[in-house]
């Protein structure tokens, strides 16, 4: 399959603008041979127009047919034989990566097939006293979806959000990620294949190409977007919300944005399973070189001989990996930027002697900085895009708990406790942070079915109440409706 470089407005391949762009092979560290087209404000003007032209038609499709429609884009984007080589080009992933990140792209899209046809997926409810009530859920129309850096596959152009969209009846137009847009080429089409071979209305599915935030300000802007899907930087998120909170019809952006997925560890744990803790965290910190939102950026305990060993023993374990390649030049330099900032403060030791970094690549390190300080200074609250994880000492139970009340809303929060141990205090505080709170395990790995949230309290999420990811997912893109005496 040939990579077009064009924006695709339904079924139309469009490239009139004067902006051209490439992606770039950050192993290599030079740029792909690929060439692409940004979107003009007459094409995005085109793809919204479309859309809701489409939602029209798409909005009352049955749910088995949606279905049929979301299983033919799985089995399009299968029958891609450039993809790995293009994906892992593009990204710098290994094809280990690419296989589980497929994988788990082809299931979300099933999955959500199967629950278009599972009984009463929308929870109707009808009271038949009178006047009889029906209460049932209607898409929004159009999203806007943002194609996210961390994952070109899974959270991008058929990933998460545009899945979820689709299947809940809306139309959607994905903005791609400048470093990914070929591999967004490929899916594009695939998805497009996918309209024609199953009836569906051209402009159910458009993709535009952008280097600049104009692409993805003006679809959020449009009128007839109603609803946007993003996941990335707080900054880019926030952007995003504030543009649609000034709209004259405000419309819900429903953002995933930074996390540091705070870790408690006992002081029993640290005693008995120390050298099993700092292999499984030195795995979960370094996996994808640290550019997951599950990534855990902070480990918490109190201060003693038993924390200093599990530190020295992290360490020694983090300087066993190879250093990790790094998605893009940028987040790299965001990456060390932030990193060293960290590092050169007063208050904070760091434990890894930092080797050259040649190109893209960087190093897991971990540093260690007090309680008190850690309190004082947000700097060290923050996310840390990559394999990094500040240790914090505290002098008592009480300081942790000051410390998990001080950060803002996160994705996951872990507790490390020996099952005598008394955690209700901690699990108290704790699951007022975090959309979700893990016991005895690691926060990377996000399993995608009913009983997942991933979600949190800002700046984790843009809102609190909705999952990006399994089934419940579908529920940002519905809204509910009372139909009162019909019958
Ligand atoms: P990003 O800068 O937030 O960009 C994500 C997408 O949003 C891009 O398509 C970008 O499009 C768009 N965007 C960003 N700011 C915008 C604005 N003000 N107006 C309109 N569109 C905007 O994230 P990234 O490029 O993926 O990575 C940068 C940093 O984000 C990383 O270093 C990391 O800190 C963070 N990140 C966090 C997560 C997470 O899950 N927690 C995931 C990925 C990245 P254009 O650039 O084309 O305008």
């Amino acid at each position: 399959m040939k990579i077009i470089g064009e924006n695709f407005i339904g079924d139309k391949i469009s490239a009139k603008g004067n902006s051209v762009f490439s992606t770039f092979n950050p192993k290599k560290n030079v740029s792909t041979p690929w060439q692409f087209t940004e979107a003009t404000p007459n094409e995005i003007e085109e793809a919204c127009f479309l859309a809701y032209q489409a939602f029209k038609i798409y909005r009352k499709t049955k749910d088995n047919e949606r279905a049929l429609f979301l299983r033919e884009i799985a089995n399009e984007i299968d029958t891609i034989k450039e993809l790995e080589e293009v994906y892992c080009t593009e990204s710098g992933l290994s094809k280990e990566r690419f296989q589980t990140e497929k994988e788990r792209t082809l299931f979300q899209l099933r999955m959500f097939a199967d629950f278009l046809e599972s009984r009463n997926w929308r929870n109707e409810i009808i009271d038949n006293q009178a006047p009889i009530l029906k209460k049932t859920y209607i898409p929004l129309g159009p999203v806007a979806v943002f194609g996210a850096s961390n994952f070109p596959l899974a959270y991008s152009t058929a990933g998460g959000d545009t899945t979820s969209a689709l299947a809940a009846g809306c139309p959607v137009i994905v903005k791609s990620h400048p470093m990914h847009a070929a591999t967004n080429d490929l899916v594009a089409q695939a998805i497009l294949r996918a309209v024609k071979n199953t009836n569906m209305p051209d402009g159910v599915f458009s993709s535009l190409n952008g280097i600049s935030h104009q692409t993805g300000q003006a679809l959020v802007l449009h009128r007839h977007i109603k609803a946007v899907g993003f996941t990335g930087s707080v900054q880019g998120g926030r952007a995003l919300m504030d543009l649609a909170a000034g709209r004259e019809e405000p419309i819900p952006v429903f953002a995933e944005m930074g996390s540091v997925n705070p870790v408690v560890i006992s002081n029993l744990s640290l005693e008995r399973k120390a050298l099993f803790w700092a292999k499984a965290y030195a795995d979960s910190i370094s996996q994808g070189g640290g550019q997951f939102c599950t990534s855990p950026g902070i480990i918490i305990a109190e201060k003693n001989k038993h924390f200093d060993n599990f530190a020295r023993l992290l360490s020694t374990e983090l300087n066993k990996i190879e250093t990790a390649c790094m998605l893009h030049p940028n987040i790299k330099k965001q990456f060390i930027n932030k990193r060293d900032h960290i590092i050169a403060l007063d208050s904070v030791r760091s434990l890894s002697k930092i080797k050259k970094e040649h190109d893209n690549y960087i190093q897991q390190s971990v540093v260690i900085v007090d309680g008190n300080s850690f309190l004082k200074n947000k700097a060290l609250r923050e996310e840390v895009f990559g394999s990094f994880c500040v240790l914090v000492e505290c002098k008592d139970q009480y300081e942790i708990l000051d410390i998990i009340e001080s950060l803002e809303g996160q994705l996951t929060g872990t507790i490390i406790a020996e099952k005598e141990e008394d955690i209700q205090d901690l699990k108290e505080v704790f699951q007022y942070r975090v959309g979700r709170l893990i016991l005895n395990g690691v926060s990377t790995g996000v399993r995608v079915c009913k009983a997942m949230h991933h979600g949190g309290p800002y700046p984790a999420s843009s809102t609190p109440f909705f999952t990006a990811v399994g089934t419940d997912a579908i529920k940002r893109w519905i809204r509910p409706i009372t139909y009162q005496n019909f019958y």
